[in-house]
């Protein structure tokens, strides 16, 4: 679809600018009209539309390849399972991580952080010890690592964030000074969009001995995620958010720790043998993938990969930024708006209120006008909370997004001011 720097003529880039124009004829779906308009689509921090490289992949998947993995000695199912291993592959190169061996496929964020909490943490983590989090966490890293603390007698501690939505530094030192043993916090917050500083929670966790797991859900979107040089004991994120199928995300974790934990689900294709005595496991990755996997979908997160990389980090990130401060010019001229998260760093996400009016009815009014936005808390409750607010409104822009998406957001938010002024 493009690619970086220089390039010939079939390229969507000149100098790294994106054609977006030619990207977004690659996404059928956005093509699509609602109620009467074209489609503005502006909740990709839920989830993005897919590339037709995505589309064609898992059609000509079912259509012409489709075989189980790993365990047929025929043709289809040797190649189903090597393509499964290429993308693995990807993954790794995708993260960086050493080895594809310490790349683990799951369902989503939600389950890699669950496979940690019950893997690693009920292994590992022991009565007075204490997990940090922060206030900006999505429920998915939170109520699993509260279930275990509960479960444990684990303190839970939480970095407090200022009124911009930035994690206070001074106090989570504060923090770990105290016995920390487990530090889980995210990459860049799904209802504030503040990009955390997670170079330096690695450093600081580690210099005090303790492990850290990134939600990397909104973060590898977005931004190049490099785990060795980050040096993170955990990194994960949702393929359905990288612009891929459903029903896959990948769980990156040191060697040495997958080496050490039990295994999280139990049944095929993650033994080494069985007798109704004694089961042993086989290695990682396949000791934490019971069962059969989600194949097709974890093929078709190949050129999901190959999407994001073709057009760069580079491009991307001075593409949704340029959105993401027009945006912000923009929504601050609508009267009674209220932007909620002002971090300095921020990606692809504007979360805001507006005077006398439910965010779920800011909603609706864009809804009529074709325009895709969330309503609601986010899954972020205690960020809510922080801020004040039962629920926001936000707009989250993906490469694809537009200035004249970004205008017809502030138009439909006029037509907003007037319904309900
Ligand atoms: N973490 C963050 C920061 C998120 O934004 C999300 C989803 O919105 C999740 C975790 C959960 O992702 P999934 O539902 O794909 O498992």
């Amino acid at each position: 679809m493009g690619e970086r720097g220089t390039q010939g003529d079939d390229s969507m880039l000149t100098t790294q600018v994106l054609d977006v124009e030619r990207i977004r004829a690659e996404f059928p779906m956005l093509s699509s009209r609602m109620n009467g308009h074209p489609l503005v689509y502006l909740d990709n921090a839920a989830t993005t539309q897919k590339p037709r490289a995505v589309i064609d992949r898992l059609v000509h998947f079912y259509e012409k390849e489709y075989a189980t993995v790993r365990r047929g000695v025929y043709t289809f199912s040797q190649d189903s399972t090597r393509e499964c291993d290429l993308v693995r592959e990807k993954c790794r190169e995708f993260l960086n991580a050493a080895k594809s061996s310490e790349i683990i496929f799951t369902r989503g964020t939600t389950e890699a952080i669950n496979l940690v909490v019950s893997a690693f943490g009920r292994k590992f983590l022991k009565k007075g010890d204490t997990v940090i989090l922060s206030t900006i966490e999505h429920h998915s890293n939170l109520v699993p690592w509260q279930q275990l603390c509960e479960e444990k007698g684990l303190t839970l501690k939480v970095i407090p964030v200022d009124d911009r939505g930035e994690l206070l530094l001074e106090e989570y030192k504060k923090l770990l000074s105290a016995r920390a043993s487990m530090v889980a916090v995210t990459h860049v917050s799904n209802a504030l969009g503040t990009v955390n500083p997670i170079g330096e929670i690695v450093k600081l966790a580690h210099e005090a001995g303790a492990w850290v797991l990134i939600d990397g859900a909104q973060g590898a979107p977005h931004l190049e995620v490099d785990v060795r040089a980050l040096d993170c004991d955990f990194y994960c994120f949702s393929g359905h958010k990288i612009y891929g199928p459903t029903g896959v995300g990948v769980l990156y974790a040191k060697e040495k720790h997958l080496e050490a934990m039990d295994p999280y689900h139990f049944g095929g294709d993650m033994i080494e043998t069985v007798t109704f005595e004694k089961t042993t496991f086989t290695k990682p990755p396949h000791k934490f993938e019971a069962g059969t996997p989600p194949f097709a979908e974890i093929i078709a997160l190949g050129p999901a990969i190959d999407t994001i990389e073709t057009l760069g980090f580079e491009s991307i990130a001075a593409h949704e930024q340029e959105l993401l401060e027009y945006a912000a010019r923009r929504l601050r001229e609508v009267p009674g708006l209220r932007l909620i998260g002002e971090a300095k760093e921020k990606a692809s996400v504007i979360s805001f209120v507006m005077e006398g009016t439910h965010p779920h009815d800011i909603g609706t009014v864009l809804d009529q006008e074709g325009i895709a936005i969330r309503a609601g808390h986010h899954c972020a409750q205690p960020t809510m909370r922080r801020f004040g607010v039962a629920a926001t409104a936000r707009a989250s822009f993906a490469f694809y997004n537009t200035k004249e998406e970004v205008d017809k957001l502030v138009s439909g938010l006029y037509k907003v001011v007037e319904i309900f002024r």
